[in-house]
């Protein structure tokens, strides 16, 4: 395997480290919230595939401290998606690989310091931990932009800072677990432990790498679980690059495993293993159904899903419409509108449609799409052929089941995985765009008439992962607000993603809760201890 020092080339126009820490802000909303006036057409693509933007150290393993290659010595590659082109050969992780990480891992659970640790030794390893990553944050971002195609600027300026907050906040956890006095109806002293449940197996997907990895790894560590984390098989590089640093900071052998590898070979395996004893999933609700199977045939592993949504963009009739086209342009296309929690059905009162679809397609057509790696630019390449081929299914879809398609449409170039900011309006909620969860670049503009309706069909899904409503009416914002069956509702501003805040689904969006402290719980179980009392006039 390849190992080189990181380095970033100067040749790239990146935001320099005392300049972006000055800038960074701590959600998405202050990105959506730029300035983005004076950006030109989308026209075509100017990538320049010809800088590698930074030198990939880790391609192995990383078990019980070490990297190492699979034991099968298979590699696969993984692609720039700007181009297709490979940028690096990856160990390929496999059963055994899984075994020999869980074995190393359940050694440093039950035999080794982590969970022996005082929880204040345990947050200060995390909190050097975020700060080498705050340190390294542009080499990091480097690394996330050319394997997922999202922009530097977004990567530099919001992701990765965010991941370091979302350290810091589980850091603070740690030494704040602590369990209670229960009051009995007998003679007895009653208490309760928290503990850590043991080995974490974990699961995530490819549109956030670093930043799922971030709501998994931190609350187990925080707990003293210890963890072994597979990555998607489409961005395996940025966990690697990361958990190198978080060995500099501390952490003990085998508290921290990371498999590269496949789903069903890899990630099957960690899901049945034995030696599991909690999983914790983000990806499609297809594969979250097969990886509860997985559980329940094997040891029955409490399980958290966060899963696929079809969040509806509610715009009343007194909403401020700039602002709401702003919104709602973002929270559909932010990330490529590769993500799970996308305002993927923009409901529009009647009373605004058409000034609002009018805004709404000018505001596509303005969107900047190109080499994410450059200044400026709003949208990158989706992550690979498959997506992108399921996209402009979709989109053709759309158009034969007689949605008017107002912008976009196209493929941009003739290399990568770029698609044109496409808008339907006309969309009826029997067509397919209104109803698969597309993880494109697609907004669909429906028109409805009273709350009443607009609340049933809004409800009228299998997801409830997020809503977003824009109206300047305290009733309206209160009604929507309890109907939406829904994990997060997002009132006149959307994706506002702080560590602090609890995000998960209603329905087949998942269970159980990832982010704030509602997210510790899942990394714990609950031991109840009594003891008989002699004297229970004392109680
Ligand atoms: P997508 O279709 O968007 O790639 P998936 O839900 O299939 O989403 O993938 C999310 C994560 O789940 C990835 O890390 C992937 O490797 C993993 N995965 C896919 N299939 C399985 C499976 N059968 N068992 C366990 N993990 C899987």
């Amino acid at each position: 395997m390849q190992i080189m020092a990181t380095r970033i080339l100067s040749s790239l126009h990146h935001v320099s480290s005392s300049a972006s820490a000055a800038k960074r802000c701590l959600g998405l909303y202050c990105l959506w919230h730029r300035s983005i006036s004076g950006f030109g057409a989308s026209a075509a693509v100017d990538v320049d595939p010809s800088i590698p933007p930074v030198q990939i150290d880790h391609s192995q393993l990383l078990i019980n401290g070490q990297f190492v290659d699979a034991a099968s010595g298979k590699t696969f590659p993984t692609y720039d998606p700007r181009t297709g082109d490979i940028i690096a050969n990856v160990a390929e992780g496999d059963r055994e690989d899984v075994n020999r990480a869980v074995h190393a891992a359940r050694k440093a659970f039950d035999e080794g310091p982590w969970p022996k640790m005082t929880a204040y030794e345990r947050s200060r390893v995390m909190l050097r931990f975020a700060d080498l990553l705050e340190k390294h944050n542009d080499e990091v971002a480097a690394i996330e932009t050319w394997d997922n195609g999202k922009t530097y600027e977004q990567a530099a300026n919001v992701e990765i800072p965010m991941v370091v907050r979302v350290f810091r906040y589980y850091a603070g956890w740690a030494d704040k677990i602590h369990g209670l006095t229960v009051p009995g109806d007998g003679p007895h002293h009653i208490q309760t432990l928290h503990e850590p449940i043991g080995v974490a197996g974990q699961i995530v997907p490819w549109n956030f790498p670093l930043l799922i990895y971030s709501w998994k790894v931190a609350p187990a560590l925080s707990c003293g679980n210890t963890v072994v984390l597979k990555t998607a098989e489409q961005t395996p590089l940025s966990a690697l690059y990361v958990s190198k640093l978080f060995l500099e900071a501390g952490l003990p052998p085998g508290v921290l495993n990371i498999i590269s590898g496949f789903g069903p070979s890899a990630g099957a395996a960690l899901c049945s293993h034995m030696d599991v004893d909690k999983l914790a999933f983000t990806g499609s609700t297809s594969t979250g159904k097969i990886v509860l199977g997985l559980s329940a045939q094997s040891n029955l592993k409490p399980v958290t899903l966060e899963l696929g949504g079809k969040s509806p963009f509610i715009v009343c009739k007194d909403a401020d419409v700039d602002a709401a086209v702003e919104t709602a342009h973002s929270a559909i296309f932010f990330n490529q509108g590769q993500c799970c929690c996308a305002g993927s059905r923009t409901f529009v009162h009647e009373s605004i449609y058409d000034e609002f679809v009018e805004k709404a397609k000018a505001r596509a057509l303005k969107r900047v799409v190109g080499d994410p790696f450059k200044n400026g630019v709003e949208q990158g390449p989706q992550i690979d052929s498959v997506q992108f081929e399921k996209i402009l299914n979709y989109i053709r879809s759309g158009v034969e089941s007689g949605a008017t398609l107002e912008s976009g449409g196209q493929r941009i170039g003739s290399k990568g995985y770029y698609i044109q900011p496409t808008v339907f309006s006309n969309v009826q909620d029997n067509m397919s765009i209104a109803k698969d969860e597309i993880f494109g670049p697609v907004q669909s503009i429906l028109k409805f008439k009273d709350l009443e309706e607009v609340i049933r069909r809004a409800n009228a899904t299998s997801y409830g992962l997020a809503a977003g409503v824009f109206t300047k009416n305290l009733e309206s914002a209160n009604t929507l607000m309890h109907a939406l069956r829904v994990g997060t509702v997002w009132i006149n501003c959307y994706d506002v993603l702080d560590a602090t805040i609890p995000f998960g689904g209603y329905k087949m969006s998942g269970q159980g809760r990832v982010k704030g402290m509602h997210s510790l719980s899942s990394y714990l179980q609950v031991k109840a201890v009594v003891t008989a009392m002699k004297n229970p006039a004392w109680l």
